[in-house]
């Protein structure tokens, strides 16, 4: 299993080759949630995140590889700079692969373990209060058909949309970077969602890239009708930019998905970032030569 002191090791490792990394912030139990910048500083901006939910920690050591083979590969992602946020909720990933034991507010390990029916966390997805960081964002907030209003290991909302710090976190980096384009990894499935409400131009041109995705990785594309509030939805409502939800591994097998079958779901999205990328930077060129607009929010 991949678990947050290995991404700690990792990044050490990252910097001691200079390569940039950093932390978005902080999660609720004040653990630093990191990234790791690789390409060039242009302004073209794309960013990767994963482990959003905590199950899916398989999805960090995802992004940490793709990380990995652009540092190795540097002279392929020429057209712009890729930030990778592997693990957006380090605290459910440790409640998940350690238990509760390592928080030392008691109050808040006997919270958990109510809220879990007991002590065994490994398919727990929230954070460490209990919200489902991916139903948490301000894009139709709370109006998920299968959204619940307390306390769960998934499907929580959260108090307010943006209540918990991961989320803040995240939303004020992508703020900060302002990306292109993001792709969020999540597990399981094999399926690509790309639709949240787009006007008719965009719709047009997120599903070009969905169905690129779709071509490299072998996955289908799927409607995520009902499902809100996630951190694509956000991306595709708030930014107006293309914004992509990739659930890697087959339903063949359960949760938590099996580490035996990592190398397939490397094969199939290691490259997949950068080609995103390196695509819609020179679409982005085209467009701009043509007088219009990226994002063509009107
Ligand atoms: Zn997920």
């Amino acid at each position: 299993m991949f678990g947050y002191k290995d991404l700690l090791h990792e990044l050490e490792m990252f910097n001691r080759h200079g390569v940039e990394v950093g932390s978005i912030g902080e999660s609720t139990l004040s653990q630093r949630i990191p990234y790791i910048f690789v390409g060039n500083k242009n302004g073209n901006y794309m960013i990767v995140q994963g482990a959003i939910h905590a199950r899916e920690h398989i999805t960090a050591l995802l992004c940490l590889c793709q990380a990995k083979y652009l540092v190795k590969n540097s002279g392929l992602l020429n057209l712009g700079g890729i930030y990778f946020i592997p693990m957006v909720n380090p605290d459910g990933v440790r409640l998940c692969q350690e238990g509760a034991d390592f928080i030392e507010d008691k109050d808040k390990v006997r919270f958990l373990q109510s809220v879990n029916n007991g002590t065994d966390f490994s398919l727990w997805k929230a954070n460490a209060n209990a919200v489902d960081l991916n139903v948490n964002f301000d894009a139709e907030w709370g109006k998920g058909i299968t959204n619940v209003f307390e306390p769960a290991s998934e499907n929580y909302v959260g108090k307010c949309p943006e209540s918990e710090r991961e989320t803040q976190a995240l939303t004020r980096f992508t703020l900060a970077v302002k990306p292109l384009v993001t792709l969020s990894y999540h597990c399981k499935g094999e399926l690509i969602y790309w639709k949240f409400r787009q006007a008719a131009h965009r719709l047009w041109r997120d599903k070009r890239y969905a169905d690129a995705i779709s071509r490299v990785t072998g996955y289908n594309l799927a409607d995520s009708r009902g499902s809100v509030g996630g951190y694509k939805d956000w991306c595709v409502s708030m930014l107006k930019i293309p914004s992509f939800t990739v659930e890697v591994g087959n339903d063949a097998f359960g949760h938590p998905y099996p580490y035996t079958q990592f190398e397939d779901i490397l094969k199939r999205n290691e490259d997949v970032p950068r080609r995103l990328l390196n695509s819609i930077v020179k679409d982005k060129e085209k467009l701009e030569k043509a007088g219009i607009n990226w994002t063509l929010s009107i």
